[in-house]
């Protein structure tokens, strides 16, 4: 894939760039190692200043960064500022906490004893240089996602951002440095997917965090298996949204919406498969159909576009081969199922709501990453939790009742990183984030995040 910005709103290219050659590569993996070196010792203030003065400084850019993500993937403009404004709190509450979550861990006095120390405590050091590989779908957040921990902890980081966000990946290499940050503790390489290997294998690099698609992951999760390097991997996710006969059916389809169409439909976390017990499904299915329909897709600068663009037109091909086969296999539109006839140009596919799907359909176990829901009856509440894993994927889920019996009940059985009530599935900076199964493993954000890429010391006193 060629390195440029291309607008998905009608498909015209914008910039291209030249990829960085070996030289290059060379000289800022020399630099990272360089700035590891003394950029390990500073202490924590001195991290929480940067960080809160690259918080700052990405505070003032809102909206020029958030055209920047607009114009090369589509989101709607505001989705986009809402996205700078939530890395920025991420930045200040890492700012604020590493401290605390970084914090030695003293075991009690009779455990201590009993290993034999008269003193000993565990100690989180960085672990070194870690390469980043991060997706377009989120250009800023998944990056922040990453590097405000990492940084905190003391690592520094080299950003393999997706080939069609070159120029978001250029703005955080530059957020950093002018936040103050030493030369070499965050930088951008322009490179394709085909540099990665030859990256991660280098001596330098200690350990690499992916967020992509399940290929992506399985690559570079292979690479660093043979050099016995730390990954956390972020990966595709297919979350059940189950709505039960106690759930309030009008918000819960209200939510449902919202929760399928975010980012136009391109987001990890996004429901995908609608789950609904056979009591409100009908109840439901209208609404949630109705929501749907009424959604404005269109250009993803307007205010009152609800729906911009697929960020490629490969991703629009491989969502209509999804809705195709499903259709064909016997399916059924509610709405949608096919493109907007009014804009020709631009990669737009119109919200889609699919019921009467079966195993045998490549969207019952595929990841659909676009506007487009599946949907599903459940006859009890044995058949909604199989319904629910019924997938190679396990990132979060939703469930709607305010049954707590039923509530412990799936977070009992649903194998999935989140189990969300009765609202839909979002990340903050204090809550884990991360899935199980095809989806990944390891966790980013709060105290799990940030140790991720830390070589966990234990320290010992005869
Ligand atoms: P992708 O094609 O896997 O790309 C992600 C990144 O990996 C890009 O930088 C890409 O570079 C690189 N890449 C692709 N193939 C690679 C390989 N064989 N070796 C090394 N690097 C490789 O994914 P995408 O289409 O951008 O993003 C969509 C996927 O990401 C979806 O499946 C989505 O669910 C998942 N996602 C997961 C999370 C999460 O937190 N779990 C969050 C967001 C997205 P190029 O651009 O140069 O190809």
């Amino acid at each position: 894939m060629p390195i440029a910005t291309v607008n998905p709103a009608n498909g015209e290219t914008l910039r291209t760039f030249d990829e960085l050659g070996a030289e290059g590569i060379e000289r800022r993996l020399a630099t990272a190692t360089a700035a590891f070196r003394t950029y390990r010792t500073t202490d924590l203030p001195e991290r929480a200043r940067l960080m809160a003065r690259a918080a700052d400084l990405l505070e003032q850019d809102e909206d020029a960064v958030a055209r920047t993500m607009t114009t090369e993937m589509g989101k709607p403009l505001a989705a986009a500022r809402a996205e700078a404004a939530k890395c920025v709190k991420a930045m200040r509450w890492y700012a604020g906490h590493a401290e605390i979550l970084l914090a030695d861990e003293h075991p009690s006095e009779t455990e201590v004893k009993d290993s034999g120390a008269s003193r000993a405590r565990v100690h989180y050091r960085p672990l070194g240089v870690v390469l980043a590989v991060m997706p377009w779908n989120f250009p800023l957040w998944q990056v922040v996602r990453f590097a405000a921990p990492a940084l905190m902890a003391g690592n520094t980081g080299l950003l393999k951002h997706a080939s069609n966000v070159p120029q978001t990946a250029l703005y955080l290499e530059d957020l950093f440095r002018r936040a103050g940050y030493p030369d070499g503790c965050f930088q951008t390489l322009l490179v394709g997917s085909g540099a990665v290997e030859a990256i991660l294998r280098d001596p330098r690099v200690a350990a690499a965090t992916l967020t992509g698609s399940e290929p992506a992951g399985r690559s570079v999760a292979a690479v660093a298996g043979e050099e016995i390097k730390k990954t956390v991997l972020e990966l595709g996710g297919s979350d059940p949204y189950v709505v039960m006969p106690s759930a309030d059916i009008d918000r819960a389809a209200r939510t449902a919406v919202t929760a399928r169409v975010q980012n136009n439909g391109q987001s990890c976390i996004a429901a995908k498969r609608f789950i609904v017990h056979t009591d409100v499904y009908d109840a439901f299915a209208e609404r949630f159909t109705a929501g749907m329909a009424a959604l404005t897709v269109g250009d993803p600068m307007a205010d009152t576009t609800d729906v911009g663009p697929l960020a490629s037109e490969q991703g629009r091909a491989d969502l209509e081969e999804l809705v195709d086969d499903a259709v064909r296999r016997g399916a059924t539109a509610l709405c949608g199922g096919q493109r907007p006839a009014d804009l020709p140009r631009g990669w737009f596919y119109t919200p889609t709501v699919l019921a009467g799907i079966t195993p045998d359909m490549r969207i019952h176990h595929e990841e659909a990453f676009g506007p487009v829901a599946t949907l599903y009856r459940a006859d009890s509440l044995d058949e909604a939790v199989a319904l629910a894993n019924d997938t190679p994927f396990g990132l979060s889920s939703n469930v709607w009742t305010r049954d707590a019996a039923e509530q412990e009940r799936f977070v009992r059985d649903i194998e999935a990183g989140g189990v969300f009530f009765n609202g839909m599935t979002a990340s903050h900076p204090a809550l884990p984030f991360g899935g199980v199964k095809r989806s990944g493993y390891g966790r980013e954000l709060s105290g799990h995040g940030i140790r991720e890429f830390c070589n966990v010391t234990t320290v010992w006193h005869g």
